[in-house]
């Protein structure tokens, strides 16, 4: 090689060790302002879940107020014009309040989270009263609605009414909001059906703008639209779809779409929903209460001025002596000087908040007076701290009547266990009785037939589930345990067993949720085992009992 060939080579790798240099620098810098974009874009999409999240919680103040005083006037005398629109209001409000609460937790929330109720509901009535709320709309935009019932779905389920409803709502919305002529169809059958349970296919199909291919895989993820001009034309979040995809999956069931561009759209979902003899739910339920538990004093520890009328209202409904505090230091003057049965106690409030009026309850005056907070947020801090500071229960808002009356008269006439810890608790214990169908009489009004049902149909179903707990223990299969912890659920509020063991076994499903506390978990099933065993045995005698005045 000469010289001159050496340098030249030389020259060249210089060179290109410069270029690389200089590439690497580059590929750096980019790499620099990528990551800077993916914070500013993170940072945007949070930004907007906080907005969100303190919109939600503004707006559900005014909303409780809103549902809380349209029961009040479900129960007064109507015509049957009045009802059908007021149970429509109060059936958007309730829908309203579920997204917010969604939108709440939605940050916080990814899977399993979230909790279903189980209960009876005519599932057509209930459809169409959804119906109803589109009808102005979708005669304004001159679409034709055709609905198609399968006759062959009983007339009453168990299921989450509150949930469907939110799901064929999002769904209906987005069909009349993406068309522009020609019908929306709202197709509900039965698919399959078994003794127990029956599954159902909802499909909501329209005539309208369809969706692109490419985008169809996407619309159920959060925060997701179509085109990136949805919002502008139509407006919306892109949340619907994917609260709409996670409430039914979470329930067991499949949501699918199929769409042609410029054809239209079919929505389509299943549930599944067990088969019941029990009556609906009425939306007015009139409560009548036997007079031993009429006279219940309740002190309302409430600032504000809406909620404390609502909550006089129902609590005047349920025959109980109501008197308000608007904070933590005016309740406990009042505790004072009068004596009460149990205490409702607002978290937030001025002078002295719910956690600090326990406290001094607690502490200072020892006074073992039941108390139950009424929260707004049910965030498991907010929970921790309510147990710690000694609240015996807590209720969300907006307030279920049917859970604060059950909560009420549980921790008034059915001294909690932990009460008797230090006293002579093995002969206490052995007086509690741990059922109580107070509820059961006044849901049935009282028809033995029907009570006989559910307790059979609960004395079948717990002793499985118990063994399938304490299998699932043994086998380390928390997927089992959680779902047989799910099932028994609702059984503890219907058979009047005290909160604190439902509270127990929600516990014992959010550790075998989150696969934690394992320690903790066998313990708790054999508390629940026990607490059901004793109860099978009571409602058997309960059974009996009635069986014999009858015949
Ligand atoms: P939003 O309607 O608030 O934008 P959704 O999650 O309900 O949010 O829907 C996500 C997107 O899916 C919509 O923005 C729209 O692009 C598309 N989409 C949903 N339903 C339909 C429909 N029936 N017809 C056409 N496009 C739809």
């Amino acid at each position: 090689m000469t010289d001159k060939m050496q340098k030249s080579i030389e020259k060249e790798l210089t060179e290109a060790k410069v270029f690389a240099e200089l590439a690497a620098h580059i590929a750096e810098e980019a790499k620099i302002k990528a990551e800077s974009a993916t914070l500013v874009a993170e940072d945007a999409v949070k930004s907007k879940q906080q907005f969100l999240a303190n919109m939600s919680h503004e707006i559900r103040t005014p909303m409780n107020a809103i549902i809380g005083f349209t029961k009040v006037v479900l129960k007064t005398e109507l015509s049957a014009k009045q009802k059908e629109y007021l149970s429509a209001i109060k059936m958007s409000g309730d829908a309203l309040i579920v997204l917010l609460n969604d939108i709440l937790d939605l940050a916080k929330v990814d899977a399993g989270k979230m909790e279903f109720e189980q209960t009876p509901f005519k599932m057509a009535l209930s459809i169409s009263a959804m119906l109803h709320l589109f009808e102005t709309k979708i005669q304004e935009k001159n679409l034709g609605l055709i609905k198609k019932y399968d006759a062959k779905i009983p007339d009453v389920l168990v299921g989450d009414p509150v949930r469907l409803h939110q799901i064929i709502l999002n769904l209906v919305s987005n069909a009349v909001k993406f068309t522009s002529q020609g019908e929306i169809t709202v197709n509900v059958r039965l698919l399959k059906e078994d003794k127990n349970n029956v599954i159902i296919e909802f499909a909501i199909s329209d005539t309208g703008i369809g969706i692109p291919k490419n985008k169809i895989d996407k619309i159920f993820e959060n925060f997701q639209q179509a085109t990136s001009d949805t919002a502008r034309l139509f407006g919306g979040t892109g949340l619907g779809l994917a609260i709409a995809k996670q409430l039914v999956e979470k329930q067991g069931g499949n949501i699918w779409v199929k769409s042609k561009i410029g054809k239209g759209s079919t929505f389509s979902f299943t549930l599944c929903f067990q088969k019941t003899n029990a009556e609906a739910e009425l939306e007015a339920v009139i409560l009548e209460l036997s007079p031993e538990i009429k006279n219940i004093k309740v002190l309302v520890v409430e600032d504000m001025a809406l909620n404390q009328l609502l909550m006089k209202t129902i609590l005047d409904d349920f025959g109980f002596e109501c008197d308000i505090a608007a904070n933590g230091k005016i309740a406990v003057e009042k505790l004072q000087q009068k004596s009460y049965d149990i205490i409702l106690m607002d978290l937030q409030m001025p002078e002295m908040n719910g956690f600090e009026a326990t406290e001094h309850i607690r502490n200072k005056m020892k006074s073992k007076i039941p108390i139950i907070a009424l929260t707004a947020d049910v965030t498991t801090v907010d929970l921790a701290k309510c147990k710690s500071v000694g609240m015996n229960d807590y209720i969300a808002k907006p307030l279920d009547e049917r859970v604060l009356y059950s909560k009420i008269v549980g921790l008034v006439k059915k001294p909690a266990i932990n009460h008797t810890k230090n006293g002579n608790a093995h002969a206490q214990r052995k007086k509690i009785k741990y059922t109580n169908l107070e509820y059961l009489i006044q849901r049935t009004k009282n028809n033995s037939g029907m009570i006989m049902d559910m307790i059979s149909a609960y004395l079948e179903q717990t002793p499985p589930l118990i063994k399938a707990m304490k299998q699932s223990v043994l086998d380390k299969d928390w997927e089992t345990l959680h779902a047989a912890v799910h099932k028994m659920l609702p059984s503890f509020s219907i058979m009047g067993i005290s909160t604190d063991f439902e509270s127990i076994a929600k516990k014992l499903q959010e550790f075998a949720r989150v696969q934690q506390q394992e320690d903790q978990i066998q313990d708790m099933v054999l508390q629940i085992e026990t607490v059901c065993t004793q109860a099978c045995n009571e409602l058997e005698e309960e059974f009996n009992r009635i069986l014999n005045t009858k015949s």
